[in-house]
């Protein structure tokens, strides 16, 4: 959490509020949310335009005039927040959970806006890079084709060429990019395909089923702004997915296909929601 269709609500979110408008002034509340080199993550920033905002696998990209961006892992619990006053170097003054602050120059008539970076837990980081330099930060980070995008025949050749359970794949960010615990239980049940199964033995027809599915869902989360479950809300308010969740946080309910009880598991140190009789 956040995942794909929480990111590509967010970016969606933020392009409406910040593109064509300058980045005025940046603070940063605590330090250690900034990863890339703190002295120059303001000056990278400060006086560049909002060109494009955009998701990368659940990661968000602002790309800047002059070819710089921030770069921004939500990790946990990272999210965004507007709000219409600029509150100064004084974090007491700032909404809970925020670390760091952006000033949005609005083109004239609109009023100024501050983005917040909110993060309760801390995980998230931020990096701002000069010219060239995320390009080469991306390449190290190894990320898969994205689970969106990517086809049936990706989704095959990536998953079945995978040591390890078939759940724990899908969230490997390096096989493909976009799923978290939420998206690849309820792709699983969707596709009746176990997740404790080795990814290796999935054959090209359920590979097909799973990205078809996944296709399916994920595009239905983003229509629905995503899931709000624990402290998650999209830039402007709650999404409504959670609504249609057959899988996640449903342990002990009925499977939609069988009415048997779903049962709850762990794989890869994940809470794992699943119908045994079911996913094959
Ligand atoms: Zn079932």
């Amino acid at each position: 959490m956040p995942e794909l269709p929480e990111a590509e609500t967010m970016a969606r979110e933020l392009a409406q509020k910040t593109l064509g408008h300058k980045i005025a002034e940046v603070q940063v509340s605590y330090p250690a949310i900034v990863a890339s080199d703190l002295s120059s993550f303001s000056s990278l920033l400060t006086g560049r335009k909002v060109l494009q905002v955009r998701r990368l696998g659940k990661r968000i990209v602002f790309d800047l005039a002059g070819g710089h961006n921030l770069l921004i892992h939500l990790k946990m619990t990272g999210q965004f927040k507007f709000c219409d006053f600029w509150p100064g170097s004084n974090p007491e003054s700032w909404p809970p959970h925020c670390h760091a602050a952006f000033k949005i120059k609005k083109n004239s008539p609109q009023k100024d806006e501050t983005l917040f970076y909110q993060d309760t837990r801390k995980f998230g980081r931020l990096r701002a890079f000069g010219p060239g330099e995320m390009d080469e930060f991306l390449a190290g980070l190894n990320l898969g084709p994205d689970a969106l995008s990517a086809g049936p025949e990706d989704y095959h050749r990536l998953l079945s060429a995978s040591r390890g359970q078939l759940k724990a794949v899908l969230l490997n960010q390096s096989v493909l990019a976009g799923f978290g615990n939420i998206y690849a239980d309820e792709t699983l049940l969707a596709a009746k395909l176990s997740p404790l199964r080795p990814a290796m033995s999935l054959t090209l027809n359920e590979a097909r089923t799973l990205q078809a599915e996944a296709q399916r869902i994920l595009t239905q989360a983003i229509e629905c702004r995503g899931s709000t479950v624990s402290s998650y809300t999209a830039p402007q308010g709650a999404g409504s997915f959670q609504n249609h969740h057959k899988a996640y946080g449903q342990a002990g309910q009925p499977c939609p296909f069988c009415g048997e009880k779903l049962l709850k598991t762990r794989v890869g140190g994940r809470t794992t929601v699943y119908c045994p009789f079911c996913q094959k």
